[in-house]
């Protein structure tokens, strides 16, 4: 699946949209774009580029294991008996939330009820979870209490973390320390690892190792920009990584003599997102190569290379309302949040682990199809079943209509069949209902899903983001001039008024 291939569209009649778009090759699913808020792309005169996890993205299990092996290090370098841990990349998953008070990894619904809990690396029984989180949503702005997976870069931490905290618990690390004092530490020395130079080192060095390339993305950027858009480049960052990176994943599949640099009107490193959206800091130019800064003036020239400013002076120099710009990025809160909240700009989140949620929710069709055919027939027992124990309940205390001796006795005998029938249904929904929470990632299951309804992530992204899509190169397919329309969005009483009778 290449847009690259192109179709033949001879001898077409040219009024048969539908002739015309079968010429060209279906999108599978998993790399659709999935609209929330209805955004016509036409009239978005501007669209701003995160870099990584968006423009480039890596090999998770390849560059967060070179994190976590680095956060290790220099756990080990202070003492901690850490060596034997290895790196487990299905340990946390993107939208999961660290409870910091207790030590736990946790997953919650769209309504912050937390559904699926491990204290370290040992899951908690509906009944632990009952204990911990009976009277307690899961509540972000509480920052000294929660800290939501926002990007792919905190898989290393969620991972080093719990595996810490069977540590703490053993009493092998040294202490006394507090299950928010072992997130501090831990989250210290990842932004250390990811501030000095050693492990960016190791990327720049092999690439090849560490970057999943993909040839159609700089075809998406090339259609947007010769269709009149202009492209920005905002990343935190910094300009040498950020030149190796981007000539690394797009040079070789630009038309020859064409640079990365080319595709961008503006382009801005070590933007420090979230306060690029927030703060007004100092503007910087890049005036050399290897990254030499001076003082830049306010206005923000086309074709140059800045460092650091603010969203407010990059808008004000493009001359666009925010409703004009678009920022696709990979971080929730930076990226979408901030850039939606703050700016009014159009969002686009990307989200690469879509596409293993999709491919598992596929493969698991026909064990869902049979989840479903099983509720159906569940929802009806107990219906039947509430009726009957209702006439019991009333025979028993003597009110309402009476029935008979021989009734009563009927009565009892199918209030037990009814009983029987639905254990059996449990015994049977029960595993495979624990199967589908395990899709995509054996310990958390789906990112956009708790059980049967949205996760806290998939609310997320609900709220911050127009549209969802699995990679940058998925709007090659769509093309620049796409007009994407959220759907009818679904209600509980849909059902019952959908479509009116008669
Ligand atoms: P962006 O996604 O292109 O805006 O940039 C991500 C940059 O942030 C990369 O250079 C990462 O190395 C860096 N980064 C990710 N996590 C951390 C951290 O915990 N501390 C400091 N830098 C980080
Ligand atoms: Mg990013």
């Amino acid at each position: 699946m290449s847009p690259n291939t192109l179709p033949d569209l001879s001898q077409l009649p040219s009024n048969d949209a539908a002739a015309i778009c079968a010429r060209f090759e279906s999108v599978p699913a998993r790399r659709r774009l999935f609209c929330n808020r209805t955004l016509n792309l036409r009239a978005v005169k501007a669209i701003g580029y995160d870099m990584d996890y968006t423009l480039v993205h890596y090999h998770v299990r390849a560059w967060e294991g070179r994190a976590y092996a680095h956060l290790r290090q220099r756990l080990l370098d202070g003492g901690w008996p850490v060596g034997g841990l290895e790196f487990d990349p299905e340990r946390a998953m993107r939208g999961l939330v660290i409870d910091k008070r207790l030590g736990n990894l946790v997953k919650a619904n769209r309504f912050g009820y937390i559904k699926q809990a491990m204290h370290g690396t040992i899951e908690l029984s509906p009944e632990q979870i009952r204990e911990s989180y009976g009277r307690t949503l899961v509540d972000l702005a509480d920052g000294a209490r929660w800290i939501f997976l926002n990007t792919l870069f905190e898989i290393s931490e969620g991972c080093m973390y719990a595996q810490l905290i069977d540590l703490l618990d053993r009493g092998d690390l040294p202490g006394p320390m507090g299950y928010d004092e072992l997130y501090r530490r831990v989250r210290h020395t990842l932004d250390r690892a990811h501030l000095e130079g050693a492990l960016k080192a190791e990327i720049l060095a092999s690439p090849d190792l560490y970057v999943d390339l993909d040839p159609d993305l700089p075809l998406a950027l090339l259609d947007q920009r010769e269709s009149g858009k202009r492209l920005l480049l905002v990343t935190n960052s910094e300009w040498n990584y950020t030149d190796a990176m981007m000539t690394y994943a797009f040079d070789r599949f630009l038309p020859p003599g064409m640079h990365w640099r080319d595709l961008f009107a503006v382009i801005v490193v070590s933007s420090r997102k979230p306060a690029f959206f927030t703060g007004n800091h100092p503007l910087y130019e890049v005036v050399s190569a290897d990254g030499l800064l001076r003082h830049a003036n306010d206005n923000i020239a086309e074709g140059k290379v800045y460092s650091g400013g603010c969203a407010d002076r990059l808008e004000k120099s493009l001359g666009l309302d925010g409703d004009q710009i678009a920022y696709v990025g990979d971080h929730m809160l930076s990226d979408t949040y901030y850039g939606k909240k703050l700016m009014n700009w159009r969002t686009v989140a990307i989200l690469r682990e879509l596409e293993d949620d999709i491919e598992a929710i596929h493969l698991f069709a026909p064990q869902q199809q049979r989840i479903e055919s099983l509720m159906v027939e569940k929802e009806e027992l107990e219906h039947a079943f509430s009726q009957l124990r209702i006439l019991r309940q009333r025979q028993r205390a003597k009110y309402g209509p009476r029935l008979d001796a021989d009734e009563q006795r009927d009565l009892s005998d199918n209030i037990n069949t009814l009983r029987d029938r639905l254990l059996q249904l449990d015994a049977e929904i029960g595993p495979l209902v624990a199967d589908s929470n395990t899709l995509a990632n054996r310990n958390w299951g789906l990112m956009m899903r708790t059980g049967n309804d949205k996760s806290l992530f998939a609310r997320k992204v609900e709220n911050h983001a127009d549209v969802y899509t699995s990679r940058v190169s998925n709007l090659a397919y769509t093309t620049p001039f796409v007009f994407l329309r959220s759907l009818r969005g679904s209600l509980p009483h849909d059902a019952a008024v959908w479509p009116p009778a008669g």
